[in-house]
């Protein structure tokens, strides 16, 4: 059975990276697969957030799947502290994953920084969460931005490695030969990988110092715009065609931003753009910018007004993720031999 799962941390500063990559593609998910939207704050607490913040970013997370389009009666919003599978399934995966494998994982050098010693257990631990979220609903299909993608294949190599350490009891159970799916990450688009608007060679990331790297999903028309024209570029006109685009990678970006935003390919974008200077596509990206995410922002406002209302989605959404998680954990407990209360 075909099944999504993805997550988004509330950490702040929800941006464009985070829409285009990641936001946007789970709402076109829904026409097709059964989804499950999960807004991870047990990722969140691996570096240290302010109590009455994290409060305040989960229904903030929250507020912008739904004002993005995300249909709390058709797919599971929730947050992952609410079902208590995600963790307990993660400790099972530590104990399956190899320090070795994790040793390998870029995205936490580039967070530890320089002082690896004072990185927290659980940043260094985060992709077997991240396994755990995945693997809780033997999820299928995980839509992400291309940072995820070295993740995602570690969350392939527990399950595999899983399947062939329990596959006489995964048989024996009648579960046949495999018990977790090899999950398919889903990363593509024109905006796979949004870029830093300072820095081409960036991620575009809710944590640069600098607020005009990135635009803000809350940002109002004044401030996209303004963040828009400060962009970096280089001096030439835009090409017609995309060959060379990967060699100016400010270029680059805005055009598979514009692309994203517009649902085109940046062929298609370059077919119009070509031969135009920067100051007229910016004028025009902003208006797109504007036209698509001004609406989302200010449904977003609306929501978080109402704090009572998103608590009921995230409620809700628990119930229906923990029927659909606490009999697959039930399963690995027996196979892995533990004995159950029954
Ligand atoms: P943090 O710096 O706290 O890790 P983040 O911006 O990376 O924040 P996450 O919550 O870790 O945000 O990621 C949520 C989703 O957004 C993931 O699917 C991730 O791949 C995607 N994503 C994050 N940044 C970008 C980006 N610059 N371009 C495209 N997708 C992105
Ligand atoms: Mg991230």
């Amino acid at each position: 059975k075909e099944l999504v799962f993805s997550g988004v941390q509330p950490t702040g500063n929800l941006h464009l990276g985070n829409y285009l990559g990641a936001i946007k593609r789970f709402v076109a998910m829904q026409a097709q697969f059964e989804c499950l939207y999960c807004v991870v704050d047990l990722h969140a607490i691996t570096v240290w957030q302010d109590p009455a913040e994290l409060t305040r970013q989960i229904r903030e997370v929250t507020a912008a799947f739904l004002a993005a389009g995300i249909d709390p009666a058709r797919s599971v919003v929730f947050n992952q502290s609410q079902v208590p599978q995600h963790a307990e399934l993660a400790w099972i995966f530590n104990c399956v994953a190899r320090l070795g494998w994790l040793n390998r994982m870029t995205q936490f050098k580039e967070k530890a920084g320089k002082d690896r010693e004072n990185a927290s257990v659980g940043l260094y631990d985060y992709p077997v969460l991240m396994a755990a979220d995945i693997l809780a609903y033997r999820a299928t299909h995980v839509p992400v931005g291309e940072d995820q993608k070295q993740h995602l294949e570690l969350t392939r190599d527990i399950a595999q490695k899983f399947n062939n350490d329990f596959a006489g009891a995964i048989q024996e159970q009648g579960h046949g030969e495999a018990f977790f799916p090899i999950t398919e990450p889903l990363i593509g688009g024109p905006a796979a990988r949004v870029m830093s608007l300072r820095d081409g060679t960036k991620k575009m990331s809710k944590s640069d110092p600098s607020d005009y790297s990135r635009i803000n999903l809350t940002d109002d028309s004044d401030g996209i715009a303004t963040k828009v024209r400060k962009a970096k570029t280089d001096a030439e006109p835009l090409p017609s065609e995309t060959a060379g685009l990967e060699k100016r990678p400010e270029a680059d970006n805005l055009v598979g931003i514009f692309a994203a935003l517009n649902d085109v390919s940046r062929e298609d974008v370059l077919r119009e753009y070509g031969g135009a200077q920067f100051s007229a596509f910016k004028g025009a990206l902003v208006d797109l910018a504007v036209a698509k995410l001004g609406p989302i922002g200010a449904e977003m406002k609306r929501l978080v007004a109402d704090p009572g209302h998103i608590d009921a989605v995230l409620a809700d959404g628990a119930a229906r993720a923990e029927a659909i998680a606490a009999p697959n954990i039930a399963a690995v407990k027996d196979i892995v031999g533990f004995v159950r209360r029954r």
